[in-house]
């Protein structure tokens, strides 16, 4: 009888810890042929003029893939590597070393979705079936106490009856080793320049410099949760916006599937065990599950979230001239502090905290006016962890036209600026043109007279921008002003 060989087409899935795609075809196959594709789709330019992916997580992609082929290799195995369309590539790989079956991983958004039922619709045609798994949430949908059709829209409501009713599966074991057939020409890892990107420049100020690949994502946990012990003050510090340590960062190895999300609760299980449980241990899993619930969202939704009315059919007011707010907003050239110093940070590292999202993104929607799917496919650009469900979920949330659109999501940027970064460090940071302005200035520059300007050795609309709209607070330090009210 001839050898019964599985194709695992890689995909989000970048990793061998707690892979059941993986362990599934080892269990069922002679041989497995891993293979991933670097599709030209993802490095196009989109219908708002951004790129699909920016070279800060293209550069992410590479190394987690290449990392993927190394640890395939210390099992005996091998990554084949292509550049091409998925459609035409996994079916002529299928021909050629006569598999059985293709595995994946099964994705929630339309466009991914679509390359799945374009690769099943291909093999079909030579007879093979493309088997879907499920491997990127906490939760399996089948062991939900609801039908994807029901999932509540409200998060709590969500969290509590899963909290209560669902449990989460344990981890599959990482292979001992992988028995591949024998392969002519694994491929090469493209370059940066042949997937039409340059080079990003790291930058010293970046919260941490992510290198892809499951093994450094490995070693990031270890490191949060183990060796700095911040896993235990998670809920306390998760809202900082400077280094590495104040959240776990575990989101762009997350993305690609560099880290299971399982593995992660898992682990911080043990850690409850042997160091003991409290409200940040709890939070982060919490956090977790905002993840799930995007992603469940989405399954059940479809494309709503993608369109500028979203759920409530009808867009929020956009400004006459949102083109060029637009284009200021992007840039970090607002003339307000803790936004421009998110952005910048956000354009410089690929980075941006769970904060300073919240507080761009609203102050795009809400306080400019400008259209948030602009500021979405923005993000889906520059983001090292992007993420289909997360980003545009988050972004309707914030937007006010997610599938839960009761509560008006508008952040005050200014108190924000004061509460989370009470001493200025954060904009002083990404903004070292304003070191001179004392801390209960730096977030309101715009409020300083000429004087004060000048005795800060700042000119406005010169060495920082003017603000681009009407001050829409009032000036903290007015004595009959209350911003916190
Ligand atoms: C407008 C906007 C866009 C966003 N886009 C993305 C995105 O494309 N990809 C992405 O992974 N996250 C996105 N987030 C969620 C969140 O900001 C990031 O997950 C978080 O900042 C990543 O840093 P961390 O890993 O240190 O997070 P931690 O605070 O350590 O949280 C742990 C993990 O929980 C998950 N998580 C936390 N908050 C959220 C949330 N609000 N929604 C979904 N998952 C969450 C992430 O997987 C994160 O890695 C977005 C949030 C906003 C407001």
């Amino acid at each position: 009888m001839s050898e019964k060989t599985i194709l695992v087409w890689f995909r989000n899935d970048l990793r061998i810890h707690d892979n059941e795609l993986l362990t599934e075809a080892i269990r069922k196959a002679d041989k497995v042929l891993p293979v991933f594709c670097f599709d030209p789709f993802y490095f196009k330019t989109t219908q708002y003029g951004t790129l699909k992916t920016g070279n800060f997580r293209a550069r992410f992609l590479i190394e987690s893939v290449s990392n993927l082929r190394d640890n395939l290799r210390c099992l005996g195995g091998e990554l084949i590597v292509r550049t091409g369309d998925p459609e035409q590539i996994i079916p002529q790989l299928a021909e050629q070393y006569q598999v059985a079956e293709v595995y994946h991983h099964r994705e929630v958004a339309f466009e991914e979705t679509s390359i799945s039922a374009r690769v099943e619709a291909a093999l079909w045609k030579i007879k093979l079936n493309l088997k879907h798994f499920i491997g990127h949430t906490f939760y399996h949908k089948e062991d939900l106490p609801f039908p994807i059709k029901d999932i509540p829209d409200v998060f709590t409501v969500f969290r509590k009856k899963v909290e209560r009713d669902s449990t989460i599966r344990p981890c599959f074991e990482t292979p001992a080793s992988i028995p591949v057939p024998a392969i002519g020409d694994a491929g090469e890892m493209p370059t940066l320049e042949q997937l039409g990107l340059t080079e990003p420049i790291d930058d010293t100020r970046s919260v941490m410099h992510f290198i892809g690949g499951e093994s450094q994502a490995l070693l990031r946990m270890q490191h949060y949760f183990w060796e700095s012990d911040r896993l235990k003050t998670y809920k306390i510090t998760r809202n900082e916006l400077l280094g590495a340590d104040y959240s776990s960062k575990f989101s762009p190895w997350l993305s690609v599937g560099c880290l299971s999300t399982r593995q992660v609760y898992w682990e911080v299980k043990r850690y409850e065990q042997e160091r003991g449980a409290n409200d940040s241990t709890y939070w982060l899993i919490f956090e977790l599950l905002w993840r799930d619930y995007f992603r469940f969202m989405f399954k059940k939704y479809g494309n709503q979230f993608f369109k500028p009315g979203g759920f409530k059919g009808h867009a929020p007011d956009v400004a006459p001239n949102q083109d060029e707010l637009f284009e200021k907003w992007k840039n970090g050239l607002t003339g307000v502090p803790f936004i421009d110093a998110n952005m910048r940070e956000l354009n410089a590292t690929g980075f941006m905290s769970n904060r300073g999202r919240q507080n761009v993104a609203s102050f795009l929607v809400h306080d400019l006016k400008v259209n948030w799917t602009r500021g979405a496919a923005y993000f889906e650009e520059k983001l090292l962890d992007y993420s289909p469900a997360s980003n545009w979920g988050n972004w309707a949330y914030v937007a006010g036209v997610g599938n839960d659109p009761r509560e008006n999501r508008y952040f005050n940027v200014i108190k924000q600026a004061t509460l989370y970064d009470p001493k200025g460090d954060y904009i002083k940071t990404w903004l070292p043109q304003l070191q001179n302005i004392p801390a209960k200035q730096v977030q309101t520059p715009f409020f300083l007279n000429d004087a004060e300007l000048s005795m800060y050795h700042v000119t406005l609309g010169v060495d920082y921008p003017a603000l681009i709209i009407p001050p829409q607070w009032k000036n903290p330090l007015d004595k009959n002003v209350t911003i916190f009210g």
